[in-house]
């Protein structure tokens, strides 16, 4: 997304400045240095009226800080002439935005804090007689513009922020469960293993309560309320493997702790339990791993190509790139025909064996950098980017005739041929991707409609 630059900002800024007189700046200064601290007053009791807002307040060094930066901002804003250097104005607003950003400040808050500035300031002038009433109507229309524009400045640096952070948010998420999968499962699940081993050995030499070692600090809690949990964001194993670390720490070991003397009945019995737990844990561990190996890494589980989850992101960023970079991308959307023949006559086992050797030959007909779907089904998709659209037409076409080659080996011995329909589109400009995917489908109905076996262009001039 482009936005502003800090130079058309700081001329905005100007502009306003000089659209007034300069005796209307120095009331404006004049009132702002009378009137700040009470503005900062006003607007930390009204924010505390907005229970999201006071969520972010209630702390006592917000709370003195906030007075503090509040009445700054104000004479800063407002103590601005035309002919200054607009530059560090500009990158204090910019600062702030960041800071709501990285805080998660909802946008409403910021909103109704300039909202409460504006309003207290307004009625401050309007008991002022020192002023008549052109003057007050100037002093209104300029105060109000740059808080509006300083907001907005701070808006635009916080969606900057937000979405940069949400970009390396998602990639750091799947890095980190794609990176040594393989060596972090057996890790975890030693350490797990670990942890029980102890709080046996400690329990069985007579120790109890909070001289047994706590699963949430043990190096396998530690590890999943820290990287485990937000790397698996969003199962329910996760929630279910914080309930089970939850319900360890503060249940059962405490129950160890309030009995004096548990007989020997008794001790087996939590012993079981809390090995029930760890069981569990270990189960849904083994789960989580074993989804995010193919699902999370963006895999479909059959054929090993990108599934449809990722399909937005991808065109997403290829409009964007085929906009700023004025290149082309062709959507080919692919579907096998009489494909339900194969699962009737040779079983489904055979009609996966055959997806599998279908997305092997769309893998191997795209260029690397090329994004290969499995919609679903027995349907795939595969985004040329950066292409000519002759290329891309003759690609597909040698595809078509590769899968029209293949002999198809099944599970049994036997073998089958088969053949697919193309509808192939080009971005033409329009922002929305549904509309690419949606020409796609209609050259692929088309390809159906005259026999199968062809690739149908819909916009090829
Ligand atoms: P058309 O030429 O019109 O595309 O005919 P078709 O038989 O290929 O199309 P239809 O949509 O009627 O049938 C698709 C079949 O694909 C139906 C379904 O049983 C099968 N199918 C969908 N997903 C899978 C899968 O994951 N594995 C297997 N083996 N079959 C699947
Ligand atoms: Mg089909
Ligand atoms: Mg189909």
């Amino acid at each position: 997304m482009s936005r502003f630059s800090s130079e058309q900002l700081e001329h905005e800024w100007k502009s306003l400045l000089l659209g007034v007189s300069p005796a209307i700046l120095s009331q404006i200064q004049i009132l702002i240095k009378q009137h700040a601290n009470d503005m900062a007053t006003h607007f930390y009791s009204y924010m505390l009226q907005d229970p999201v807002a006071s969520q972010f307040l209630s702390h006592d060094q917000v709370k003195t800080r906030l007075h503090n930066s509040m009445q700054n901002w104000l004479t800063t804003i407002f103590s601005i002439a035309p002919e200054d250097d607009l530059k560090a104005v500009v990158a204090l607003q910019v600062k702030v935005g960041e800071v709501h950003a990285r805080i998660d400040l909802p946008v409403h808050i910021v909103l109704r804090g300039a909202r409460g500035l504006k309003n207290r300031f307004h009625q401050l002038l309007s008991a002022s007689d020192a002023l008549d009433d052109a003057q007050r109507a100037q002093i209104f229309q300029l105060s109000f513009s740059i808080i509006d524009l300083a907001i907005e400045i701070m808006s635009q640096a916080y969606s900057g922020f937000h979405d940069r952070n949400a970009r390396a948010e998602e990639s750091y998420r799947l890095f980190s469960v794609a990176q040594n999968l393989v060596s972090e499962r057996e890790k975890q699940r030693a350490a797990l293993l670990d942890w029980e081993n102890q709080i046996m050995f400690e329990y069985a030499i007579g120790h109890s309560g909070s001289a047994l070692p706590a699963l949430g600090t043990s190096e396998f809690g530690l590890w999943f309320r820290h990287k485990g949990a937000h790397a698996f964001q969003g199962a329910v194993e996760t929630d279910e493997i914080l309930e089970s670390i939850k319900k360890v720490d503060q249940v059962l070991l405490e129950q160890f702790q309030t009995q004096a003397e548990p007989n020997q009945q008794d001790r087996v019995l939590q012993l079981r339990e809390l090995h029930v737990h760890a069981k569990a844990i270990a189960f849904h561990l083994d789960n989580l791993f074993e989804q995010h190996n193919e699902l999370e890494a963006g895999r479909d589980v059959l054929t090993r190509l990108l599934s449809r989850k990722y399909l937005p992101a991808v065109l997403n960023k290829e409009v964007q790139y085929a906009r700023r970079s004025a290149s082309v991308f062709g959507l080919a959307v692919i579907d096998i025909d009489y494909f339900k023949r194969v699962n009737d006559q040779y079983g489904h086992d055979a009609g996966d064996a055959v997806l599998q050797q279908v997305a092997a030959i769309l893998n191997n007909s795209a260029r690397g950098s090329d994004y290969v779907f499995r919609l679903g089904g027995e349907e795939f998709l595969i985004v040329l980017v950066d292409v000519k659209k002759d290329g891309a037409l003759g690609m597909l076409q040698s595809l078509r005739q590769a899968i029209q080659n293949e002999v198809f080996r099944l599970p049994q011995g036997q073998t089958v041929r088969l053949s697919v329909s193309i509808g192939l589109a080009f971005y033409n400009g329009h922002p929305d991707y549904q509309q690419i995917l949606h020409r796609a489908d209609t050259g692929l109905y088309k390809a159906k409609e005259s026999g199968r076996n062809q690739v149908v262009v819909v916009d090829m001039s």
